[in-house]
């Protein structure tokens, strides 16, 4: 049967020149980086050059990269480890309501430890509103994270104009969570006025297990990884060395292509966008129209459970998403679509296509075909569809 796989922000398969880059640190260079022999130097050198990778990706400096399991540790760290290490200077944070359950469920553990959170209400786009955010800062503002761009919608926020508003106040540092915007926009970080940054290896066709978090140098952070003094002594653990290598990597070839693979991405996603509203009815786009991630459009399908066409894909080898891949099997509607003030009876009906670079027309031209299969044979036994057809 064939297989398509749309659903790149959930992970991406591996690029084959990673994956070769990656062999040695699991064969031959197998020593622990923090080992000062022979083994444990060259390991510590392949860290190292990923480091350096990365940082040159998003200009910042290598020192200022550290390395974790993932975007999940990132996120973790980033709000409780900012916001514990600057305590002394406030107790406020600001967010918004459509983060990933990583920021949020942070948060949370926060205002458990006496922080006061404040989360941003959002317009019907998915961007978080700028008035709403100047008008929240304070002067015990120590904390502002705003995700780059969203991981089920692709609505990307105004981030410099946001750190520009964070940065009046002094003692603000803000931090984006770059997970899905990492590869797929320019960052630079010292141009944007980022403080601190969360990316993901496996968003970018890297291997899973490895992730890093940018700090600002002078920025206090207290560790939450505790028992080593590896990364710069404020993350325990040995380090994940294949996937840190295979991460570097990536983040090279990704930030190297961005200009082409985004062209083509976006002629893609437009091309199938196109072709669903022109051959299925009732059919919305979720998210920014223009300001959005080329790679995902979330179209939401009325009068029809999206958890049914998601399995009928599936069915036809097509893999989407309901939600975020943090979220699968889960019933609740997603915070997001919610946040975005989506009307209730379409937050249910939404799915998230998301392209990788080798999606092809072909690929794109086999899903809409079964989507119009699909949503009408679910559309003919829905009674909310066949009450609409009735009333007409
Ligand atoms: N943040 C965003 C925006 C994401 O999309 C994801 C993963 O989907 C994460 C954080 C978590 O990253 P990881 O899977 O590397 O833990």
């Amino acid at each position: 049967m064939k297989q398509v796989y749309l659903d790149s922000a959930s992970t991406t398969y591996i690029n084959n020149q990673v994956l070769a880059e990656m062999m040695p640190a699991l064969t031959s260079s197998f020593g622990n980086p923090n080992n000062l022999h022979s083994f444990g130097r060259e390991a510590m050198g392949l860290v190292d050059l990923s480091r350096d990778r990365i940082a040159k990706a998003i200009n910042a400096k290598s020192s200022e990269i550290y390395f974790t399991s993932g975007g999940t540790e990132a996120d973790n760290w980033a709000i409780k480890g900012l916001a514990r290490a600057n305590k002394s200077k406030g107790k406020h944070i600001i967010t918004s309501k459509i983060e990933h359950h990583a920021i949020l469920e942070s948060c949370k553990e926060l205002e458990k430890e006496g922080f006061e959170v404040t989360y941003l209400p959002v317009d019907n786009y998915g961007l978080v509103k700028l008035d709403a955010l100047m008008h929240e800062m304070r002067n015990d503002t120590i904390l502002v994270s705003i995700m780059f761009a969203n991981n089920e919608v692709g609505t990307i926020q105004n981030i410099n104009a946001i750190a520009k508003t964070v940065h009046e106040k002094p003692n603000a540092i803000f931090h984006t969570d770059a997970v899905q915007a990492l590869g797929a926009i320019n960052i630079n970080v010292q141009d944007l006025g980022i403080d601190a940054m969360s990316i993901s290896s496996h968003k970018v066709y890297g291997p899973k297990g490895a992730g890093a978090l940018y700090v600002k140098s002078g920025i206090e952070i207290e560790p939450i990884i505790v028992g080593g003094n590896q990364e710069h002594n404020k993350r325990g653990g040995t380090q994940n060395v294949a996937s840190i290598v295979g991460f570097g990597k990536a983040v090279e070839l990704a930030t190297q292509d961005i200009v082409t693979n985004s062209k083509r991405l976006r002629n893609l996603r437009d091309y199938f966008t196109k072709s669903v509203m022109e051959k299925i009815e009732h059919v919305h786009l979720i998210g920014h129209p223009v300001q959005r991630l080329n790679s995902i459009v979330n179209l939401s399908f009325e009068f029809v459970d999206n958890e049914s066409v998601m399995l009928m894909l599936d069915l036809a080898g097509i893999c989407v998403s309901t939600g975020s891949a943090c979220t699968a099997g889960s019933q609740e509607p997603s915070h997001v679509l919610k946040a975005m003030n989506i009307e209730p009876e379409l937050l249910k009906t939404s799915v998230r296509f998301s392209f990788a670079k080798n999606v092809t027309k072909e690929d794109v031209d086999y899903c809409v075909e079964e989507l119009v299969r699909i949503v009408k044979k679910l559309r003919d036994i829905s009674p909310l569809s066949r009450s609409v057809k009735e009333d007409k």
